[in-house]
């Protein structure tokens, strides 16, 4: 049984994949994937989601970005960084499809908070002006993230990858009328409130993730994470929403394709 599915956040350009990475995305399409959005960290990675997007042109999406951990940098590196970014963009609309991952990272202490902020900010910007969807990686900082978006976001439209919130947090980031998106850690056995946030999100915002090469599902817990281990997350999700698996496939990957603007292939 293949049900169209769409890994909306991997890292497959990582070391991690210079091995098999052919195979990775093989293995992915054998079993209905119909997409997989590689998601950059830094200009570095921006330029190498691209390029995976050309490769596979189609399947892998580009989402280019800064990401809060690798916001310190020298003023002269954090303008070429943004500029760069939006030249990425210019270049290559077809392959890109939201700015990302930004945020705010307070569980890594080696940014300030004000640097982040900064960069968060001036990347929301320009995702208005670029009109793209933002992809948002918070950890540890939800009051604050979700302060940034009321302020600098209500006209931008985005996804919280990889919750990791609460309840309450789920609904304000719902109120907003943004996506939610869970990864493998959704299946832990720890993971009680994270299925508790799962159970409250409407069938049309939510969407399904690896965050490889990270959080593999507890049924490969330990294993490098890639596309095709998002089914266990599936059926986890489904599980505790009251949903088959095709119900709940079908629904993230419409989802992703609204909210990213993908063209059916
Ligand atoms: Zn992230
Ligand atoms: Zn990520």
């Amino acid at each position: 049984m293949k049900i169209p599915a769409i890994d909306s956040h991997a890292h497959l350009y990582f070391d991690r994949f210079d091995e098999d990475r052919q195979e990775v995305i093989s293995r992915a399409k054998d079993s209905g994937f119909v997409g997989i959005i590689n998601i950059g960290i830094d200009l570095e990675t921006s330029h190498k989601v691209i390029q995976l997007a050309r490769e596979y042109p189609g399947f892998c999406h580009a989402a280019i970005g800064l990401h809060p951990t690798h916001s310190q940098l020298e003023e002269e590196d954090y303008q070429k960084t943004l500029s760069g970014i939006e030249s990425l963009f210019e270049e290559n609309r077809e392959h890109v499809v939201a700015i990302g991952e930004i945020g705010l990272d307070y569980y890594w202490k080696d940014v300030p908070p004000e640097v982040q902020d900064r960069a968060f900010r001036d990347q929301l910007k320009l995702a208005r002006k670029l009109d793209l969807p933002v992809v948002i990686h918070c950890r540890e900082a939800w009051s604050d993230t979700l302060d940034v978006i009321e302020q600098d976001g209500s006209d931008v439209i985005g996804v919280f990858h990889c919750f990791g919130g609460t309840v309450e947090e789920a609904r304000r980031a719902l109120d907003l009328g943004w996506y939610i998106s869970f990864a493998g850690n959704v299946t832990y056995p720890k993971a009680e409130d994270l299925r508790d946030a799962a159970k409250i999100v409407p069938a049309d915002r939510l969407l399904l993730e690896t965050d490889s090469p990270f959080l593999a599902p507890q049924q490969v817990r330990g294993k490098r994470n890639e596309p095709v281990f998002s089914l266990h997350t599936a059926e986890t999700l489904g599980k505790v929403r009251g949903q088959g698996l095709r119900e709940l496939l079908e629904g993230t990957t419409e989802n992703c394709r609204n909210l990213f603007r993908l063209t059916r292939s």
